[in-house]
């Protein structure tokens, strides 16, 4: 499986591209803007080509196999999503154009502005935010923003609870505030008691994930919101989760005042690999005039002659600013607008009835397999844990690396942080059956594979082009050249650790 390095099938003279005729008189280029060192590959077209899709393999990716990576909504995209994304009028906008010739391109943003809003109870939304991390800190910023213009200066604490992903008490800080933890009970609800006496006039809100990082539920939500806006705080709603609500619950009618979406999750817009992203940022009457901006807005209703309004790009009167340059990640407007045309209302609440089905199919399957730490009907993912039964030194990670070998990509591994030795585990709405019947099958041969033969997933991958590499110095000293570094052995965790 593994791939030369192209520069050992280079071979002198061989060229992947015939250029044209000059057309104008060869001069010779002063050597001092020459480099001496510049040692390409000489290759085909042919071998490049062979190259880069063999390295392509070499990868997991969705189109490739399931990923079943909790929290990160590794769905399928739609390949007509890049199909509208690659229509000339789209691509090849310059963001400087003037509005009146960018008419498509407003009428796209703002229906897909309207749509989030909608899908969620909400009164407005921006699509600015180029993250799920930067629709959060654009809230936060927003509920910092609305007491400080109502003259009340005291209030600097987001209460979060210890089932937020990592971004929230990360964003808190970032937007100046201070992160006060909450406990879950023992259900994986926030602890009522003690949200109560944390509750004073110095929150300036909560900021929750719905469902939670465990991916369950809070029954007790409407509680949640109760207590804290009666102290005065807002609510903040994280909902990179949507996968798991979407037409079954508007997160504005449970009285939350603003939330996050991430396009790149629950609308199929490609992610991954740090690319653009789109955070984008629903909220209620209180927030509106704080929006990020610009905001696609109709300045002039359609008149008898025009069959569409004209459209313009707005800042809102008190926008806590611009997060992004221009309009934020339009080719991420355009995949999550056909996302949604194409599925419509109906579709996407069935988008959410599958994935929230395959993943309690999946967690029913497992259960007496491996340990559940929270053993109740789960949303669109569910946690368990890298443990069996009657084995000791068997990790999660032991578990995830040996799914490798079976062409799976693993699930997130030691997250949520509440749970020890976490597997979260999300399959989404696209795979079918058969590919979780699989899944299943492949988890409880490992489970069995863990009894009798634990050095099989102790030394496990053994089919990937990289075994199992020491992740602390992988993440310290990153190698990302296409040539070896002199010296750089890369090195094999002692079994187990
Ligand atoms: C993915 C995720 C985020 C962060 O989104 P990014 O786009 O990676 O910044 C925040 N919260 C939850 C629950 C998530 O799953």
């Amino acid at each position: 499986m593994t791939e030369p390095l192209i520069y050992e099938i280079s071979s002198p003279g061989r060229t992947a591209v015939a250029l044209p005729d000059v057309g104008v008189p060869e001069v010779e280029l002063p050597k001092e803007l020459l480099r001496k060192d510049l040692d390409l590959p000489e290759v085909s077209e042919l071998q490049v080509m062979r190259h880069f899709v063999n390295l392509s393999h070499m990868n997991h990716s969705i189109d490739s196999g399931i990923y079943p990576l909790g929290s990160c909504t590794m769905k399928y995209n739609p390949k007509i999503n890049e199909d509208v994304a690659r229509l000339p009028g789209f691509a090849n906008l310059h963001p400087l154009n003037d509005e009146a010739g960018s008419q498509g391109a407003l009428a796209l943003m703002y229906h897909l502005q309207s749509w989030l809003a909608e899908l969620s109870g909400f009164e407005a939304a921006s699509i600015v935010p180029a993250a799920g991390a930067q629709g959060e800190f654009a809230g936060i910023l927003m509920i910092r923003a609305y007491h400080l213009d109502r003259g009340d200066h005291k209030r600097t604490k987001i209460l979060v609870p210890d089932s937020a992903h990592g971004t929230n008490p990360a964003t808190v800080s970032m937007a100046g505030l201070q992160a006060v933890e909450l406990p879950s009970d023992k259900n994986g609800d926030v602890d009522l008691n003690a949200l109560r006496a944390a509750l004073d006039d110095t929150v300036a809100g909560m900021m929750i994930t719905v469902p939670s990082t465990l991916g369950v539920f809070d029954t007790k939500i409407r509680d949640v919101v109760r207590m804290v806006h009666e102290a005065g705080g807002l609510m903040y709603m994280d909902g990179a989760n949507m996968n798991a609500l979407m037409g079954i619950v508007k997160p504005g009618e449970l009285g939350f005042d603003v939330m996050h979406y991430n396009l790149h999750k629950t609308f199929s817009t490609p992610h991954g690999g740090g690319g653009p992203g789109c955070g984008a940022v629903g909220v209620n009457e209180k927030l509106v005039d704080f929006l990020p901006g610009p905001i696609a807005e109709i300045v002039e209703e359609a008149g008898e002659e025009e069959d569409a309004p004209l459209y313009g790009l707005k800042m809102p009167v008190k926008s806590i600013g611009r997060l992004k340059a221009f309009q934020g990640n339009f080719g991420m407007h355009v995949r999550a607008y056909t996302y949604i045309r194409i599925y419509g209302g109906e579709g996407l609440r069935d988008v959410s009835r599958h994935a929230v089905l395959n993943a309690n199919y999946v967690r029913a399957k497992l259960r007496g397999v491996y340990p559940m730490p929270v053993d109740r009907i789960c949303g669109h993912e569910f946690v368990m844990s890298g443990h069996v039964e009657g084995v000791e030194g068997i990790h999660a990670l032991d578990i995830s690396k040996r799914l490798m070998d079976f062409g799976i990509h693993p699930p997130t591994n030691y997250f949520p942080l509440i749970v020890p030795e976490a597997l979260l585990i999300e399959p989404t709405e696209t795979e079918d059956k058969a590919t979780l019947d699989n899944f299943i099958d492949v988890m409880k041969t490992i489970a069995q594979e863990a009894k009798d033969d634990p050095e099989l997933l102790h030394s496990a991958p053994h089919t990937t082009p990289v075994g199992r590499v020491d992740e602390v110095r992988a993440a310290k000293q990153l190698v990302v050249c296409c040539r070896p570094i002199p010296d750089y052995e890369p090195q094999r965790t002692p079994s187990g650790d």
